[in-house]
Formats: structure tokens, sequence, C-alpha cells
């Protein structure tokens, strides 16, 4: 029988019940100030807002909002810090960087019970996902430290400076991990804003770059909601932005950068199509929609949230689909047996039902899960809707919850026509036995990343980033050092 252990996201089936995380070990102050300099400081208003826990609706702590003149402070700390950072001998830059990883697998358990709690996402994914995958972002950047000039051979490579990074709430320790290694690696100083509702694992993240030693203002935290966000990306001593999260505030942020010489990365939204040919394995292929759609409560920029499944075999995958949800658990995030979590915020609830009326209202056919939720937080039952056309709301726009849209195929060229039939591109899927279907759809589908008889992996060392309204530039990889230096001939 497996155990949670060793059993990876939506195994299921499990024939006895483990009790919830226990969160003896978590420890999370009542407040939080923001992390500047070094120290965790005052905000100089002394506002204050909190944080939740989505599952009960609980306040978990306080929570320093900044303001542009505490935005300043941040950027003043890490401009300070900026050349005795990138002065010093590369390889002693990646000793640090390589302590952040070690000092995460060591509190791993914390991280992953505080990610749970202030986010909503089921324990088992924090756990095996998103912890160990922010440590490896740490570790594989902490690596290329001292060998830039053999990333870029012939060039001169030079940080760029001082990096705003504003992320958003679905993966905040790992977007903050995919943020701040490739910029310290390359020699920059950092001012990261996380997300209003999930700042939690942000700030225990400034306490570990304490423990680890880092100079001073080398990595400041301010909290705040999106005016804070906006103040980063507004400061005139910011040289590069990092910015990840929708696409309606990337081309805020796009317009607020027009004509400045700030380098800028942007990672936004996505409607990924995950396309099931007749070929394929179908109960693997169950498995994969399942994972696409459902992980992480379909809180995924790369979420497979548009199937189209080849005629022939639509009915099975639906019919099996339904059969799959009906076993999905919905609840607890602390639970080890939780397949989907909490929504994450009372807004978000909001706009996802919003788009259920909408795909009704539009004529599409809903179906959920029968489960139960809890009475309080904020849920939503897996939910599929068939019978709907590419030119449907749900079908073109991001909900960013646990919906999938469901259409079918007949041709090759079908599929491909309609995958690429929105204005975004960031990631796709593909499930066939025949190779070369999968390498035609690869090179055809217009997404950043695009997976072959799996969804929703994820590896350092892959670069990831989206076409079109998806965004401007890539992380990770080779290509995430990229847009930390400048390289000169
Ligand atoms: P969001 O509303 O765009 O917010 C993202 C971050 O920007 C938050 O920290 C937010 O602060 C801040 N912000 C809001 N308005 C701002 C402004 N005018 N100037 C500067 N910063 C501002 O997105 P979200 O709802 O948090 O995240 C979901 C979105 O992120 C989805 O569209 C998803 O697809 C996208 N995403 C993309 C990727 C990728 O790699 N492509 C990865 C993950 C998520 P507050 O939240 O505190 O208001
Ligand atoms: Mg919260």
């Amino acid at each position: 029988m497996a155990t949670p252990e060793n059993t990876l996201a939506f195994d299921g089936g499990w024939e006895y019940a483990p009790a919830p995380e226990s969160t003896d070990h978590v420890e999370i102050d009542k407040r939080y100030g923001l992390f500047i300099g070094g120290d965790f400081v005052k905000p100089e208003k002394g506002r204050y807002f909190d944080t939740i826990n989505p599952a009960t609706e609980e306040r978990l702590a306080r929570i320093a909002e900044a303001d542009a003149a505490d935005v300043d402070r941040a950027v003043k700390a890490a401009r300070k810090a900026f050349g005795p950072w990138s002065r010093m001998k590369a390889a002693e830059r990646g000793k640090y960087v390589y302590r952040i990883a070690r000092i995460i697998q060591e509190r791993a358990r914390e991280f992953a019970a505080i990610e749970s709690l202030d986010g909503g996402k089921p324990i088992r994914e924090s756990r095996d996902v998103d912890v160990p995958l922010a440590a490896a972002h740490f570790f594989y950047y902490a690596g290329w430290s001292d060998k830039l000039e053999y990333a870029f051979p012939g060039r001169k490579v030079k940080p760029l400076g001082v990096a705003g990074q504003v992320i958003p709430w679905n993966f905040p320790l790992l977007m903050a991990a995919w943020k701040l290694a490739p910029a310290l690696a390359c020699g920059n100083t950092v001012v990261l804003k996380p997300a209003e509702t999930t700042p939690l694992t942000a700030l225990k993240l400034a306490e570990v770059i304490a423990d680890a030693g880092l100079p001073d203002g080398v990595v400041n935290i301010v909290t705040g909601a999106g005016e804070t966000g906006a103040a980063v990306v507004e400061h005139p001593r910011v040289d590069k932005i990092a910015f990840t999260g929708s696409t309606a505030v990337g081309r805020v942020i796009q317009k607020a950068l027009a004509g400045t010489r700030k380098k800028y990365t942007l990672e936004l939204g996505g409607k990924a199509a995950n396309v099931i040919f007749a070929d394929a394995a179908i109960d693997q292929a169950v498995e994969g929609i399942v994972n696409g759609i459902f992980f992480n409560q379909g809180h995924v920029c790369c979420a497979g949230s548009r199937l189209f499944v080849q005629e022939a075999v639509a009915d099975e995958v639906v019919e099996k689909l339904k059969d799959r949800m009906e076993t999905l658990i919905v609840g607890d995030p602390l639970d080890k047996n939780t397949d989907i979590g909490a929504i994450n915020s009372a807004a978000q609830l909001e706009k996802i039902e919003s788009y259920l009326e909408i795909g009704r209202s539009e004529g599409g056919e809903m179906f959920q899960s029968s489960c139960t939720v809890p009475d309080t937080g904020y849920w939503c039952r897996p939910t599929i809707f068939t019978g709907v056309s590419q030119s449907n709301r749900v079908v073109q726009e991001e909900i960013f919850g646990p919906v999938l849209a469901i259409q079918t195929f007949r041709s090759y060229s079908e599929a491909i026509a309609k995958a690429n039939n929105t204005p975004y591109g960031l990631s796709g899927g593909v499930w066939t036995d025949k190779g070369a279907k999968i390498f035609k759809m690869t090179q055809n589908v217009r997404a950043g990343v695009v997976w072959a008889n799996t969804f929703n992996k994820f590896d350092p060392t892959s670069p990831f980033g989206g076409y079109k309204e998806s965004g401007v530039g890539r992380e990770g990889g080779l290509h995430g050092l990229d847009a930390y230096l400048s390289l000169e001939a």
C-alpha cells in the first residue's frame, strides 16, 4: 500500500487517513515588519493588514503595509549593498546562495505547513513540490555564481544592479525562489514584493536569509498590496523588474516601464491546451488531465484549463474523468489525503463562481463532483464544462480555479488550430503514443513549454515563459541568468 510519504500528488486510493499535519513545529509571529537592510523594521505609516488562512478564515498574522517611502528605504538599502555584493568573489557569493538552499531543506516541514496555512494548498503539494523545488532553484543557481563567463562565452558579464521583483499568491515560496536565486547568483541585490494574501513564506525566507548571513540589504522584502508593487516598479533607482502575475497587471507594468532603461521580464497568465489523441494511454491521460487542472486548485498559470479530446475517445475520457473527479478529496489543506485545498481568497472564489455562472449562461453543461465541502473557508468543487465552443468566455479567459473547459477535435490540424486560438501562449500538453505527433505538436503549438504524456512538471534547469499575452522573457535555466545580467561583447 502506498504511504503518504512516498506518494505523489493525485495518486489517491489510500486505505487509511493519517492525521492532519501537526503545526507544532510552526512558528508564526503575531506581527511582521518589513525586511529592510537586514532587519525587520516598522512601516513608516504604521499600517498593517491581516493575512488569513483561507481554509478557516482565521487571521494568521498582521503584516506591515509598505508605502512608497518604505519602498524607497528598501531600494536605498539594496543600492548600498550592491557595490560590495557585486564585487564579492563569485564563489563566495555562491556559498551564500547554497546556504539559503540548505536552510530551506532543513526547515522544509515548517515551510510546507506555513505555505498551506497561508495560501490553502494541500500539504502534499507544499511538501513534495513547492518546498523541494524552491530549494532546488537556490542550489541550481548557486552553482552558476562562479561560472557565468562559461554560461556566456566571449561576453563580459555584469550584474544589472537592484532588481525589483513582484510575485503572485499561487506559489509564494517557489516564485520567491525563482526570482531571488538567479538575481543573487548574478550579483544583483533585490527588493521583493510578495502577494498580499500569501506573505508568510517570503517573511520566513527573510529569516533564512538572515540566518544564512547574507550581507545586510542584499535582499529586502516589502509586503503590501498592489500599490506597494507599483511603487517598486516605478522607483527610478531600480534597474530591473521581474514580475509574475496577471496579464492585466502585466500590461500596466509594461506601460509604466516604457521609455525607461529598466530591463524587465513579465511572466503572465495562461490558458493551456491539453490535447488527448485517440491513441493515448487513456487512464494515464485522465490522470494527466486531473493533474493539469486540479493541481493547486487550478491556481496555476500553466494549468491545462482547455481540454481537447479526439472525438473517437471523447465519451470514454469524459466518463473516466467524471469518475476520477468523484474520488478527489476537497478539504483541509493540512490533511495529507487532501487533493484539492482551499481557494486562495474570497475574491478569487467570487471570480471563479462568476465564471461558473458565465459558462452556464453561455450554454455549457457543467459537472461538479458531488463531494461536500467545509462550511467555513473558501472552496470550489472540481468542475468541468462540456458543450462549449471556442468563442465562449470560459474557453478564452483565464479562470485560475479548478474549472476545465472540454472540447473535441477530429484531425491533428484541427487540434493545432484550436490549441493556438487563444491570446495566451504559456504552456500546453499532448497525449499520444506516437513520437512523430509529439514532435509536430511541440513545434506547432505556440507555447513556452509543451509537456508530452505528462503535465505540470518543473525543473530549475529548464526555461519557462510565455508567448503572446503570456509574457516577455524567460526564467529558469541559462535563460534565467540572461535576465539578470548585462552581456557585453
Ligand atoms: P496579480 O493580481 O497580477 O498580482 C501579482 C502581483 O502584482 C501581486 O503581488 C500584486 O499585489 C501585485 N500588483 C497588483 N497590482 C500591481 C500594480 N499596479 N503594479 C505592480 N504590482 C501590482 O496576479 P495574482 O492574482 O496575484 O496571480 C495570478 C496571476 O499570476 C494569474 O494570471 C497567473 O496566470 C499569473 N501567474 C503567472 C506565472 C508565470 O510564470 N507566467 C506564474 C504564476 C502566476 P497584491 O496581490 O498584493 O495586490
Ligand atoms: Mg493568507
